[in-house]
């Protein structure tokens, strides 16, 4: 790979202030990787230079008509010090889905993680030390052709850039969620599956909307019968039923509108690991209050790679509120969280090989 090094990275002082300082994309390594593409040349070598702005056309087709895909990963440091990705195949793979469905070319699974790797080993000190925290790789691809037609572009751009993540943003309290059957993230047929930013600018709104009615985030349901749960905001949730060891979870069903999330993946072996059962099903608003009612829902979270694992409280709807736990993590959540967070780190075995040593 090329490479142009940054002659003013930040000094040990400031970076370790930075680290330190927390949040979620605050601060950024001092490298990043660019890659070109084009349909006459296909992709050219990955670069490796100084973390900085880019300048494009005010016509380039991304600004027109979100040609534009993303994934999200971390880095871990582990006990020897060495630094791990998490399942960066299952990345690789859904970031190959997602280009195919935005009519953006697919870079392999070896160049995806090679690009990665190169950008972790170069900038390995901002990977932090203390469990709950990493480095989150950010990786997206954006059409770049000049012109307003509106075509499949014939020139991209891919590029990765990361930020060291604090477990200040792994929230420990619950959220309170408003359901929302007014707008919808995804319809059969649309990009519900594919990671893509206008899934997101599409969804704002209705964050907003969740905001008003008092609550942290929106939980969508499906386009037709506006009943199905399928996600909160940008992550999966789970529902635990029952108590102890014959707690069962489960998750939202893949209809083909929902994100298939990795960190949703895991938890379903996870789950089965520790011994409880764990199903993917269809799950309907009525369910989730009658559930709660009942007392047969005794804990609620989302998951994701960015926050891992989240509380869900209160859930406000058309038909009603009804609340889930004290506003703290419920047993099995905090289990589920801390055995994962375990494996990312390397503390706890890795029966299912997902880590992949970087360093
Ligand atoms: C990224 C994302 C998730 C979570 O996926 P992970 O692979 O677990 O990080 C869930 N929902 C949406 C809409 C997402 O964009």
């Amino acid at each position: 790979m090329k490479s142009t090094l940054n002659l003013h990275m930040k000094d040990d002082a400031t970076r370790a202030a930075q680290i330190a300082e927390g949040g979620f994309g605050r601060h950024y390594t001092d490298h990043m990787i660019t890659c070109h593409w084009s349909e006459k040349d296909g992709w050219q070598e990955p670069e490796l230079v100084p973390y900085g702005p880019i300048t494009l056309d005010p016509a380039t087709a991304v600004f027109h008509y979100a040609q534009e895909i993303f994934e999200g990963m971390k880095a871990y440091r582990q006990p020897d010090g060495g630094v791990s990705l998490f399942r960066p195949e299952a990345n690789a793979r859904r970031f190959a889905k997602s280009a195919a469905r935005l009519a953006l070319p697919q870079m392999s699974v070896e160049s995806f993680i090679e690009t990665l790797e190169t950008l972790i080993k170069q900038d390995s000190t901002w990977v932090p030390n203390n469990i709950g925290e990493s480095l989150y790789l950010r990786p997206f691809m954006f059409a770049t052709e000049v012109g307003l037609g509106v075509r499949p572009s014939n020139k991209a751009m891919y590029m990765l850039i990361a930020t060291p993540a604090s477990a200040y943003f792994s929230s420990n309290s619950a959220v309170s969620v408003w359901i929302s059957t007014e707008y919808v993230r995804a319809a059969l047929g649309g990009t519900g599956e594919a990671k893509c930013g206008g899934n997101y600018a599409a969804s704002l709104v209705a964050q907003k909307a969740a905001a008003k009615e008092g609550c942290d985030q929106v939980v969508w349901v499906d386009a037709l019968e506006r009943k199905w749960i399928e996600e909160m905001g940008g992550m999966n949730l789970y529902f635990v039923k029952g108590k102890g060891a014959d707690a069962t979870l489960v998750t939202p069903k893949l209809t083909g509108t929902l994100l298939p999330g990795i960190t949703r993946d895991s938890i379903l072996s996870v789950a089965r690991d520790l011994g409880y059962t764990s199903q993917e099903v269809m799950i309907s608003i009525d369910d989730w209050r009658d559930g709660v009612e009942s007392g047969e829902i005794t804990e609620i979270f989302a998951c994701g790679t960015a926050a891992v694992i989240t509380p869900v409280g209160s859930a406000k709807s058309a038909i009603g509120t009804w609340i889930t736990g004290d506003g703290q993590p419920g047993p099995i959540t905090a289990q589920i969280r801390s055995h994962l967070l375990g494996i990312q780190h390397g503390t706890v075995e890795d029966k299912h090989g997902w880590m992949h040593r970087v360093i």
